[in-house]
Order: structure tokens, then C-alpha cells, then sequence
């Protein structure tokens, strides 16, 4: 049988777009009977849903959580939930007193949790009820009261429930378990806050004489161990990551819109590209999931996708009438009300839609059934993700899934590299919970839960003292004749003052004029770069203006923004080494790793058009110097060796570029975004006296991604020098050299000098040209 994507692929590979393919799978399931050991009401349960037999990996996760923490990584759709409803159930059905608290990163994902686990059918044995920022207030003591499962948020948890202790005596006392589902999200800053949530969670449940065991789940990352151990403050939890579901045979393509002009390095929109494949793929009767990063991205590509379907003539559906194929294609994104999600989800499901075009806020996995082909338009940013959205094709136990590359520079990189690629092991997930103002916000919070003392050096780690000190200095804290530190103000309310999603505790509102409604919060440190006034900010995939930055009363005031265009901010950056912590010598220079702080001027921004990138103009903005303090590494150059390289007047772009280029394969080695990092390059910093490149950790305390660049700087140098080398463009392009957020706006920068200092470092012997 033809597969309905055979002509497609056979075009790419007459034309070259389609850059290199590979097949994973088919792969049988290992399954494992129903362990006897499971309480009979259960055992009723599952054989009344229709699950007859386990998969390995499901009863290997039950056996694990009844001796330990334990953390589950197995693939898409392989039934991740069970490996830890079924421990969860089991305790419940036991024992009548028990709790359980689910933490889920999002609203939509607690409630299909909450749905499936009333879909056991145990009546009164398991009480489910969601508790967040929607939940009635009326009905929140009946819940406290009545439910054994309450599902919710780590915001939630942290401002809700955790300072509400007393009120929640019943959860606490007979606390069992603690799910902590699509533990990859909790990464960088937000990841370093919640683990201090889940000490603090530790810490009161320890209160109340209870010690509940923790199950996570999450997608493949390479440190899942370390990723739980870290979030919990837990030691050796076992690691279920040997998948016993069956595996569907899925044919996979990496495909690069062609090049329109080599030398300047410009290629046919990824979105075009994209929305070609998709069309073809819903003519030919493949149901389709696109994924594309902006709400903006899947309004357009929804269009074009309908708009060429237009051109076709109607097919025929399941039910034999004929319909417009456009009209089978809709985009699905956040911003919907639950009823218009549930019906759009329901239709997927039953298969009445041919294509679905979304943001990532598909991706987190909600239960939509399996598509036969998913597209991946630009790379999301890790390939964890990316093997999360191919995941989803393969009903009918065979798939397609494609990657349409962008012209980022990781995107080139990638095509440059495809079987280095589709090898790639998926990345490490990093978090840093002892973050110094993350660390300190939650001391607080702690504080204001229960006094603080020796005690708590065991879950709270050995610094608490100190830091109960600092607080305790800034007249936050006081400290009793006992010794115990206690809340200075008692009535005052730390959590409402901690932005989970943010690293400082000083925040800008973000509000639209038009309603009133506060969209969400940025760091002040960040501020000025992202919302000053007339920057084009996006916001959950959403496209907005901001009219006025308010710096007096901390707040943006923004409208929803329909124009053709995207700014850039330009502002002068300085660095200031504050205190070094690590230094070694390599690859020929003093590498060093440390705190510093960050200035910051924001002078004027650019607006640029977004079909071509073209400068529309640029503006100039009066706004004060902000500062921060954070992680970096650095690195000094020797002048006169540097000069014997590289020409002088190439020197500037020289640092620059080779900057540029470290930044954008940082992510490489650690998950994160370019737009997590910032960089400084300058031909003589005061302080070391001579040309440095600064590369630090764009959030305020910083969460551990430049420690990790400093450990693995040979690597960081080493991708740099491939991306510049490998890349086509004459003098620097958007692929390799040029940064989409660079304070100077891409000036000065040298493609060839970069290469030339680089080529030092590796001691790559010159090329002759
Ligand atoms: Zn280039
Ligand atoms: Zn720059």
C-alpha cells in the first residue's frame, strides 16, 4: 500500500529540500499480565475500561513507587498516567484517610487528569477535584473537606495552599502521594522556583508527621535522575524509562525551504514551505498536525493552507458528502473557552477534521488521539519537544513526521547536520533551586509558614541560616530568643509578592488598555528591552503594542497589534565582574566562571517588517540605566596573538560575531533559549584588561545555563566554529553570525574574523584561500 505521502517525498528528494530521511519503529509491545497484588476493586476497574494486560514499563513504575520516589520517561501516547494513577489508586483504595496532591503545569492539563481519574469508576474510594485560580471560592471548603485527590498548579500551591496550611490540616496529615506530572517543564527559572515549592511542600507535610512519596512523569530528557532529585531535594529515585508500548513505523524528514540568494543567505519562508506540505498531505487524506510557534504563525499558515485547498475541487468524507477540504483544516490555539477546546478536541477524535494547525500549547499531552502525520514548522527549541510533536504521528501504526527548518542559526546548523541530528540525544534539563534571590524570596515565604531553626537545614539545605540572616538584617525576619526565625510582619503575605515564572521579585504588570486584564508580569531587570514604549510584544503566541511603559507604577499598557512589523530594542550593555567562583584554563585562554552585574541603557528601537526583515526606521527612546546581577562565564584573548590573526579593523566584529555565534549553539548543550542569554564583547574590559567575551545568564541570579556552558566551553567553541565555517552566506546572514536580539544591532560583526579567532581557540590549522 502507498503511503498518502510517497509523491511528496519523492518530489523533495528530486529538488533537494528534502534534506535526509530515516524510519524508527515498528516495535512490538511487552506486555505484562495484571499484577495480582492490586487491589480487586482496581484490578475490576481497569478490566471494566478495557486494559487487560499492562505494559512493561507501567508495572515496572507501580513496583518502583511502592519502594521509592520514582520518575517515569517514556514516550508519546505510551501511557505514562497509569505508571502513576495506579500506585496512587492502590493507596487510596487501602487506605480511606489517604490524600494525594497532582501538580500539573497548566489548567487544561489538571482537568483531563480529573477526567480520567473518574474514569476508573471508583465511586467514593476517589474524590478528584481541581483546585486553581478558577475554582469557586464557595466550593473550596468542600474541597479541602471531601476530596483525596486534589489536582493543581505549583502557583497555586505556592500562594494558595502552602501559606493556608492550617486550612488544609487534613491534606497535609495523611499526605501519601505527590504526582508531579511533565516534570521537563519545571526548568530554568520556573523549574528553580518550584523546586523550592516542593521543599516547602516537604517541609509543612514533615509538620504535620507525614512524608508523601513522589512519582513524576515527564518527556525524554538526558538527566531525568538528576532533573528529579534536584526539583524534590530527594536521593535516589528510580528511573522507569524502558517503554513496553508498541512503537508505530514512522518515516521521518528533515526538510529546508530552497535558498532565493546564496550570498545574502535567504531561503523561502518556512511558512510557505510549511503550508505547502500541509496541503498536500490533507489532499491526499493524511490527518495532519502542524505545529508553529506563534498565534500569529498559526492564523497565517491556517490561511494559506485553506486558501491553496480552495483552488482544489471537494472530496469525499467518512460519511460519503462531499465538503470543502478547507473547511477541514482549523487552527487550534491558547485563548479558547474550555467548551470551544472540548468540541474542537472531540472532532479531532473522531476524525472529523483533516488538519489541525496549533502552537505548542498541543504539545503538553493532552489526549487528542494519534494523527497520521505531524509537522514541525522551525525548530521549537529543543529536540525534546520537537520528538514530542513527531511523537503525535503514527496512527494506523505508521507516521510521517517532519521538521521544515528556519533560517536560525540552529536551524541551518541542524540541515548542515541532519544525521548528527536525528542522533542528537535529547537535552538536559537544568535548574538551579539555590539561585540566591529565588532561594531567599521562598525563605521568606517558609518563614512566614513556620519559623525557621536548625531543623530545617535538612530540607532547606545548610545555607538557610544565612540567608534567614540576610532577611533578618533587611527587617523582613526576626529572630526569637531561641534561636528561630520568625516573620517580622505577620500579617503581610510573602508568596503574593513571588512570581513563579519570574527571577525577581521586582516585576512590570503587563495590561491591555482595551479590557483591563492583567496578561502577565516581566522581570523590571528585563523591562525596558521588552516593553518599552512601542514595542511589539508577544504574549502567549499573541501579537500586542505596548502604548506606555509606566515606570512610577511598574506597568506596561498594551493593545492587540495586527501590523506588518517587529522591533528591536538597542541599548548599550555593560558588565561588571562582581565576584569570581571558578576559573580554568582552555582551549589557550583564562576561562572564568562568576557573578557580575549587568547594565543596561535601552537608547532607541528599530522597527523592522516582517515578510522581509527590511528596517522601517528607527526611534529613539529616553529611558534610565537598569541593572542586575547574574552568572556568567568569560574569557580573556591576548591582544598581540589576536592581532597576528585577525586584522584590526576586524577585531570588534571579530569578538562580536564569535559571541553571536556561542550564544545561538548554546542550546545545544544546555535546554534553553537564545533569548535566555545575553553577551558582551568588547576589545578591552576595564577590568581585564584586555579583550573579553562576556556570555551570561539573561535572568536575574542566574539558573545554571552558563555554569554549564563554562564546563562544556570546549563543545560551546567547537559548534560556533562548525556554524560559521559550514554556513554559505558570504558575510554573515541571520543563519550563523547575525543574532535576532543583539543590543547593537548587528554592528559591528565579522564573519571571517570570528572564524579567525575561533580557528585560535581550536587550533584549527589556517586555510590557505
Ligand atoms: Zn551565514
Ligand atoms: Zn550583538
Amino acid at each position: 500500500m502507498k503511503d498518502p505521502w510517497s509523491t511528496l517525498l519523492d518530489d523533495g528528494r528530486a529538488d533537494g529540500r528534502l534534506v535526509r530521511e530515516a524510519r524508527e519503529g515498528p516495535g512490538a509491545a511487552t506486555l505484562v499480565d495484571l499484577p495480582n497484588e492490586l487491589h480487586p476493586d482496581i484490578l475490576g476497574a481497569l478490566r471494566e475500561i478495557g486494559v487487560k494486560q499492562l505494559y512493561s514499563h507501567q508495572e515496572q513504575a507501580l513496583h518502583a513507587a511502592w519502594t521509592g520516589p520514582t520518575i517515569v520517561t517514556t514516550g508519546t501516547a505510551s501511557g505514562k498516567s497509569l505508571c502513576f494513577n495506579l500506585p496512587t489508586l492502590e493507596v487510596l483504595c487501602r487506605d480511606s484517610r489517604a490524600r494525594a496532591l497532582y501538580l500539573y503545569p497548566t489548567k487544561a492539563l489538571a482537568q483531563d487528569q480529573a477526567r480520567a481519574l473518574a474514569a476508573f469508576g471508583l465511586g467514593d474510594r476517589v474524590r478528584p477535584a481541581i483546585y486553581d485560580g478558577d475554582t469557586p471560592r464557595e466550593a473550596r471548603a468542600q474541597i479541602r473537606r471531601r476530596a483525596n485527590v486534589v489536582l493543581t498548579n505549583p502557583d497555586m500551591l505556592h500562594l494558595g495552599i502552602l501559606p493556608n496550611h492550617a486550612a488544609w490540616g487534613t491534606l497535609f496529615a495523611n499526605l501519601a502521594v505527590v504526582v508531579i506530572d511533565e516534570a521537563h517543564v519545571y526548568r530554568g527559572v520556573f523549574g528553580s522556583h518550584v523546586a523550592n515549592v516542593l521543599r516547602r511542600l516537604r517541609r509543612i507535610a514533615a509538620a504535620y508527621g507525614t512524608e508523601p512519596r513522589f512519582l513524576l512523569a515527564s518527556a525524554t530528557i538526558a538527566n531525568p535522575r538528576e532533573l528529579a532529585e534536584r526539583l524534590t531535594g530527594l536521593e535516589d529515585v528510580e528511573l522507569v524509562d524502558r517503554d513496553g508500548s508498541p512503537a508505530p513505523q514512522r518515516q521521518i524528514a528533515m526538510w529546508n525551504p530552497p535558498l532565493t540568494d546564496e550570498a545574502l543567505g535567504a531561503r523561502r519562508s518556512a511558512l510557505a514551505e510549511a503550508a505547502e506540505l500541509v496541503a498536500r498531505l490533507v489532499r491526499e487524506g493524511a490527518r495532519t498536525i502542524c505545529f508553529i510557534k506563534s498565534r500569529k504563525g498559526v492564523e497565517l499558515l491556517t490561511r494559506i493552507v485553506q486558501d491553496d485547498l480552495l483552488d482544489g475541487t471537494a472530496a469525499p468524507t467518512n460519511d460519503s458528502d462531499s465538503v470543502d477540504l478547507a473547511e477541514l483544516v482549523v487552527p487550534y490555539r491558547g485563548g479558547y473557552t474550555p467548551q470551544q477546546r472540548r468540541e474542537l478536541e472531540g472532532r479531532l477524535m473522531r476524525g472529523e477534521l483533516r488538519a489541525v494547525i496549533t502552537t505548542d500549547a498541543l504539545e503538553l499531552g493532552i489526549d487528542i488521539g494519534e494523527l497520521d502525520a505531524a509537522v514541525v514548522v522551525a525548530f521549537p527549541g529543543t529536540v525534546a519537544s520537537l520528538r514530542q510533536m513527531w511523537g503525535r504521528a503514527g496512527r494506523r501504526g505508521r507516521g510521517l513526521a517532519v521538521y521544515v527548518a528556519g533560517e536560525d542559526a540552529l536551524d541551518q546548523f541542524f540541515c548542515r547536520h541532519p544525521d548528527e541530528f536525528l542522533e542528537r540525544p535529547v537535552e538536559a534539563a537544568i535548574l538551579d533551586h539555590e539561585s540566591p534571590q529565588i532561594y531567599l524570596a521562598h525563605l521568606l515565604c517558609a518563614a512566614f509558614e513556620g519559623p525557621l531553626s536548625s531543623t530545617d537545614a535538612e530540607l532547606l539545605g545548610p545555607r538557610w541560616e544565612a540567608g534567614a540572616e540576610q532577611l533578618a538584617a533587611r527587617g523582613e525576619l526576626r529572630r526569637r530568643e531561641n534561636g528561630a526565625f520568625v516573620a517580622r510582619h505577620p500579617d503581610e503575605y510573602p508568596a503574593a509578592a513571588v512570581s513563579l515564572r519570574s527571577a525577581s521579585l521586582e516585576n512590570y504588570a503587563i495590561v491591555d488598555v482595551a479590557s483591563g486584564e492583567l496578561l502577565g508580569t516581566t522581570e523590571a531587570a528585563r523591562a525596558h528591552t521588552t516593553v518599552h514604549e512601542g514595542a511589539i510584544y508577544m504574549h502567549l503566541g499573541r501579537t500586542y503594542e505596548v502604548r506606555e511603559l509606566d515606570l512610577q507604577r511598574r506597568r506596561a499598557l498594551v493593545a492587540p497589534f495586527a501590523g506588518d512589523w517587529y522591533t528591536q530594542p538597542k541599548h548599550e550593555t555593560d558588565t561588571t565582574i562582581e565576584r569570581l567562583l571558578d576559573r580554568r584554563e582552555a582551549l589557550g585562554v583564562t576561562l572564568s566562571f562568576g557573578e557580575v552585574s549587568v547594565t543596561e541603557t535601552v537608547l532607541a528601537y528599530q522597527r523592522r517588517r516582517w515578510s522581509d526583515h527590511a528596517q522601517l526606521d528607527l526611534i529613539a527612546l529616553d529611558l534610565p540605566q537598569t541593572s542586575f546581577s547574574t552568572q556568567a562565564l568569560w574569557y580573556e584573548l591576548d591582544s598581540r596573538e589576536l592581532a597576528e590573526r585577525v586584522p584590526p579593523e576586524e577585531l570588534l566584529g571579530a569578538l562580536h560575531a564569535a559571541e553571536h555565534t556561542q550564544i545561538a549553539v548554546l542550546p545545544l548543550i544546555a535546554m534553553c533559549d537564545r533569548w535566555d542569554i545575553g553577551g558582551l564583547s568588547t576589545n578591552l574590559h576595564p577590568q581585564t584588561g584586555g579583550p573579553t567575551i562576556f556570555i551570561y545568564d539573561g535572568h536575574p541570579g542566574g539558573v545554571g545555563i552558563t555554569r554549564t556552558a563554562f564546563q562544556r566551553f570546549e563543545d560551546l567553541c567547537r559548534d560556533a566554529h562548525r556554524l560559521i565555517t559550514e554556513c554559505p552566506c558570504r558575510e554573515g546572514c541571520p543563519s550563523c553570525v547575525q543574532s535576532p536580539k543583539c543590543g547593537n544591532l548587528n554592528e559591528p560583526l565579522s564573519k571571517l574574523g570570528a572564524r579567525l579567532l575561533l580557528e585560535r581557540l581550536l587550533l584549527v590549522q589556517q586555510s590557505r584561500v
